[in-house]
């Protein structure tokens, strides 16, 4: 039985054509580094930096984004309505939720004789005893949640969730150095929110009383030099016009969700059968400057 009325597809196949429409208005972007990627494939970095067009994002992608908004405004309310945080740079909206952030920044840097820009956007800035921390919240899948769980409950440790998180999530390492950097703080707070779940921070399954809400991160001068290699990297092949090296082979999950895996190994594939590189959904028109 096919439904006639289904406001939920319906809403679906919408948020499908508006992403195309939305992939048809891409521009070059402004010349600067988001904190959020810099944990990314520097390839990956560099073909947005250079105004290339990514595959459209799906509708259900376009789910990540939503709730995740979401999750990060249930988060930081509950933190101060129920916890009695008080948390900076971020305001209350008519629902009296506290989802407008209100930190942003571009930050020049100079590294290696060269100068770019890091943009900063923070999730807040929270006071614990006498030091401000910048909130960082992650809100992350089942797989990712329970794996950061599991270190917690059977190690009670910090220092193991803290290790591996510098293990399994650099990415979320940089940022909290992008956003301390730009704050000039010296602690970040990392709350990870299981998206699934809907647990916010890590919980024991064997004692519920031991909860860490937030996942410690300290400035370190030596992530900071990995932040600035890893733009230097980028920066240098934005002027020679030349991308890095790929850092992930094509079975990767990383390039499995990469938007521009048709001008990576994708291209590969379609040089090695003698076809013309093609963006998925826009065909031969591969770069904003086309769109013009
Ligand atoms: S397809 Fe993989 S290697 Fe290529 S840019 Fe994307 S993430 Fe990097």
């Amino acid at each position: 039985m096919a439904l006639r009325y289904d406001p939920i597809r319906d809403a679906y196949r919408s948020q499908t054509e508006l992403n195309l429409e939305r992939l048809k208005r891409t521009k070059v972007p402004p010349k600067r580094f988001t904190a959020s990627e810099i944990g990314y494939c520097k390839r990956r970095i560099w073909y947005r930096r250079m105004g290339y067009i990514p595959s459209i994002f799906t509708a259900r992608g376009s789910d990540y984004g939503r709730d995740g908004e979401a999750h990060h405004d249930i988060t930081r309310t509950f933190m101060a309505d129920i916890g009695g945080a008080k948390i900076e740079a971020v305001e209350r909206d008519k629902n009296d939720m506290l989802s407008i952030e209100t930190f942003q920044k571009d930050v020049p840097v100079k590294h290696k004789n060269m100068s770019f820009t890091l943009h900063a956007r923070v999730d807040g800035i929270v006071k614990l005893g006498r030091t401000k921390h910048v909130l960082e919240i992650k809100s992350i899948g089942n797989k990712d949640y329970w794996a950061y769980n599991n270190v917690w409950s059977q190690t009670l440790s910090v220092d193991d969730v803290v290790s591996y998180m510098y293990e399994h999530n650099m990415n979320f390492v940089y940022q909290a150095h992008v956003g301390m950097y730009a704050t000039k703080l010296k602690n970040a707070m990392i709350v990870l929110k299981g998206r699934d779940c809907c647990a916010t921070g890590l919980h024991s399954q064997r004692d519920p009383e031991q909860i860490l809400g937030h996942v410690p991160i300290p400035w370190s001068g030596t992530v900071w030099q990995q932040v600035l290699n890893r733009c230097a990297v980028v920066h240098r092949g934005l002027m020679s016009n030349t991308p890095p090296r790929a850092e992930f082979l094509q079975s990767s999950k990383e390039c499995s969700y990469c938007p521009f895996f048709h001008l990576c190994h994708g291209a590969e594939k379609a040089k090695k059968k003698g076809q013309p590189v093609r963006h998925p959904q826009l065909g031969d028109i591969l770069h904003a400057e086309d769109l013009e």
